[in-house]
């Protein structure tokens, strides 16, 4: 979507002086800490975490690796747990999920968002409170759906005809009675400082509002005595700073429920916002706080349903990004360094690094903004135009699209990427048969492994002519 949206050429050749996004940083070394995991800094120019240097982390972990600030993670967690006192938190956990993180956001208090057989199987592992998983998809299969209520998931939330029979025919089968939620499509899609209110929405989520789709599913639920209807549910985006997408989305659903109310006499218990709260990746990004954002939600969810007449639902909140992306860092090792003669004169300095789009795809995918740094020192050279690209056979392969770094920069130095920890590993794949990195957090000087580095024979086991199964 962004591709066509953001052509290559102005940030190209004689114009890219004047276009390119960012002025030179003042200092290239700083550690800006909105943007970095809060344990960051840098002693005699080496970058720590967690109380480690990254170069200690590197030679005992190897590279690239993503380094998670455990502290960081569950500070964020505990703020959202804090900023909904009164409602519930459910980690998204496909912005990256493992048992480790699992079991802290257990430990926090949050409940946990699953949306594949796959992810169950983690938060299972775990020994994550099935009560407090959502399970989420908009194509779980009968056998997703059959574990999910054989291990008593607390909500499944619904997202096509064809599944509320499904469900409905798996719950009364094994005699059960499932909560679930009705994912309702209320024509709202925001991204981060603007959203777009239409009547309509042409996508593959939920139940429109538009043509009484919506109070179809409802009615299906109803009727099916197998499933119980706990409340709606919306997902309006993806890395959102301005709140006003979610008042129109409550005010939406808050009218649904008043029609609901008329026609069933029933009151909805629970209202789900669903997440994409947004952070910091540059300079500039401003997200709202927890606490800001949970007063905000609150607030507007009480006034809407309180206008409306109505009991005022209880609410939740999905964040993922908000709570994993600014814990997490990756550090790559810079292989080769080129300097690149641009039409007009100008220079950019193309630097690759030891991964790319197989760790980190958003950039490639959705011309994603990072902050980077060099982690193994600081320098005193010129800051010049670069580009940090990965090591695949792409010419997309991009991890940070426009940034600063010393004219100095060159093979054998480390870098630091911020904000890392969403989207990241959990997308990460194994283009060009590149092993996927390992997770590793670090907590008070103590480094643990909490995904394991894959290796080369860990793919040649998928092949079975390689004789390694
Ligand atoms: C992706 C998703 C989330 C989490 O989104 P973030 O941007 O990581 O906060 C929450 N709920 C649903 C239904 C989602 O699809």
């Amino acid at each position: 979507m962004s591709r066509s949206a953001h052509p290559a050429g102005p940030r190209h050749a004689d114009v890219l002086a004047e276009l390119h996004p960012l002025n030179p940083p003042t200092d290239p070394g700083a550690i800006d800490p909105s943007i970095w995991p809060a344990s960051v800094n840098r002693v005699e120019g080496v970058l720590r975490i967690g109380g480690r240097s990254v170069t200690e982390l590197t030679a005992e972990h190897g590279s690239p690796v993503f380094l998670l600030d455990e502290d960081d993670l569950r500070g964020r967690a505990r703020s959202y747990a804090q900023a909904f006192a009164n409602a519930d938190v459910f980690y998204a956990g496909k912005a990256f999920l493992c048992t480790a993180v699992a079991r802290w956001i257990a430990d926090e208090g949050l409940g946990l968002d699953v949306c594949s057989g796959g992810e169950l199987a983690v938060a299972s592992a775990a020994g994550f409170p099935p009560e407090r998983i959502a399970m989420h998809g908009n194509n779980k299969s009968s056998i997703e759906l059959r574990r999910a209520l054989e291990a008593g998931v607390g909500l499944i939330i619904l997202d096509s005809f064809d599944e509320i029979d499904r469900l409905a025919t798996l719950a009364d089968s094994l005699g059960r009675q499932q909560d679930v939620l009705v994912r309702v499509t209320v024509g709202v899609e925001a991204h981060t400082h603007e959203f777009i209110a239409t009547a309509h929405e042409d996508q593959k989520f939920g139940f429109s509002l538009r043509g009484g789709v919506a109070a179809d599913a409802v009615r299906r639920v109803l009727a099916s005595p197998a499933l119980r209807l706990a409340g709606l549910h919306s997902h309006i985006g993806s890395q959102i700073f301005d709140l006003d997408g979610f008042q129109v989305a409550a005010a939406r659903l808050v009218d649904f429920a008043v029609a609901l109310r008329d026609e069933h006499g029933i009151e909805v218990e629970r209202l789900d916002l669903g997440g994409g709260l947004g952070i910091a990746y540059v300079a500039g990004d401003d997200p709202h706080s927890p606490k800001e954002i949970g007063e905000r939600l609150l607030d507007i969810v009480a006034r809407a349903s309180r206008a409306a007449g109505l009991n005022v639902p209880r609410i939740a909140v999905e964040p993922g990004r908000a709570i994993v992306g600014p814990s997490t860092m990756t550090v790559y090792e810079i292989g080769t360094v080129k300097s690149i003669e641009l039409d007009g004169g100008a220079r950019r300095l193309y630097v690759s690094v030891d991964g790319g789009m197989s760790d980190n795809i958003r950039t490639a995918l959705y011309d994603a903004d990072y902050t980077c740094t060099l982690a193994n020192r600081t320098s005193t050279a010129e800051p010049v135009v670069a580009r940090v690209v990965g090591k695949h056979c792409e010419s997309g392969d991009i991890v940070v699209r426009d940034t600063w770094l010393p004219a100095d920069t060159r093979p054998g130095d480390l870098l630091a990427i911020a904000a890392t920890g969403a989207y990241c590993h959990s997308m990460a794949s194994n283009y060009n048969h590149v092993p996927r990195p390992a997770v590793v957090a670090v907590q008070d000087g103590v480094a643990t492994v909490i995904v394991r580095r894959e290796t080369e024979d860990d793919l040649l086991r998928l092949d079975p002519g390689s004789g390694r199964q």
